[in-house]
């Protein structure tokens, strides 16, 4: 295998903070109790949004089968810190790659040829694949993997990841145990406040900077009404990664019209409403985020001139 073949580790920023710990918690418990009583699944479906701790609970997962001493999930023995930093031989992790963003047959091809060759180190291999939804896992790269998914040997266990079970090929699907993360709204129940949106309580649990990325579009809106439009574009396209973009948008929208009041504060009272309604298109759809935040904050930005 070439180095080109090899998936990246997951970075420290998808992995998310420690804070997460506590969400994921009874889902691991549940996991370790399966695993005790010797009634782990062969392919589990995890069900949860990108970066919002399902990274964290499949490579906790990963840990604890193949941990020489069966350990918990936070095992500190130096099998589960290898699965944990991505250097552990018997883990692997698949990703999309190439220019479609897609696991390709080839990736599957290696999973394939690599199935029956025994663990390195303990009694179980694991793979994860990080994305199983159809557009991001072609037919034909499905297809090819449906035998192994199906009938993996004893030593093998897949973890899948979804943010849409929903989306994925019913017949990898129906050969996996669906296992479903907590929602944004158990993530926004632990960070506390209950009067800012779910997912964007949630994206602060798992470590990103809410607060500055709201004040960067505030003032990017503010530049915006000066007739500074350049700060505008970088403001959409930094927030294309967030998986609460249009919350920041909306939050820092509203915030900036709280100021404003009057006439002008409608137009961009409108935009917080366009930004959460895109919300639900973009998830209906899975369409670019940065895209119709960017299309969002520019319609209200020539309503102003047209003023
Ligand atoms: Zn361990």
């Amino acid at each position: 295998m070439s180095d080109a073949d090899v998936s990246p580790w997951w970075t420290a920023e998808e992995l998310g903070s420690e804070h997460l710990d506590a969400v994921i918690a009874p889902v691991l418990e549940r996991v370790e109790a399966a695993r005790d009583a010797g009634r782990m699944p062969r392919s589990l479906l995890l069900a949860g949004a990108p970066r919002l701790g399902r990274e964290r609970v499949a490579v906790k997962i990963a840990a604890m089968l193949t941990c020489p001493a069966g350990g918990p999930p936070g095992c500190s023995c130096p099998s589960c810190r290898r699965v944990r930093s991505g250097v552990h031989p018997d883990v692997t992790l698949v990703r999309a790659s190439g220019k479609r963003g897609q696991i390709v047959i080839d990736q599957v091809r290696a999973i394939v040829e690599a199935v029956p060759g025994k663990p390195f180190e303990g009694r179980t291999r694991v793979w994860i694949l990080d994305g199983v939804e159809a557009g991001r896992f072609g037919r034909e790269a499905a297809n090819a993997f449906l035998k192994t998914l199906e009938e993996p040997p004893d030593h093998v266990r897949f973890v899948l990841l979804a943010a849409n079970p929903e989306a994925v090929l019913p017949t990898i699907r129906s050969r996996c145990q669906r296992l479903v993360l907590p929602g944004a709204a158990a993530m926004a129940r632990l960070f506390g406040d209950t009067s800012i949106p779910p997912e964007l309580a949630a994206a602060a649990v798992a470590g990103a900077d809410v607060g500055t990325a709201v004040g960067d579009v505030r003032s990017a809106l503010e530049a915006a009404l000066e007739g500074e439009i350049l700060g505008l574009l970088g403001a959409a396209r930094n927030l294309d990664p967030e998986p609460a973009g249009f919350q920041i948008a909306a939050l820092a929208a509203l915030g900036v019209a709280g100021d404003l009041g009057g006439e002008r504060a409608d137009g961009l009272v409108h935009v917080a409403a366009d930004l959460l309604q895109a919300e639900g298109r973009q998830r209906a759809l899975n369409l670019n985020r940065g895209r119709q935040i960017l299309a969002a904050l520019l319609s209200w930005y020539r309503s102003q001139g047209r003023n």
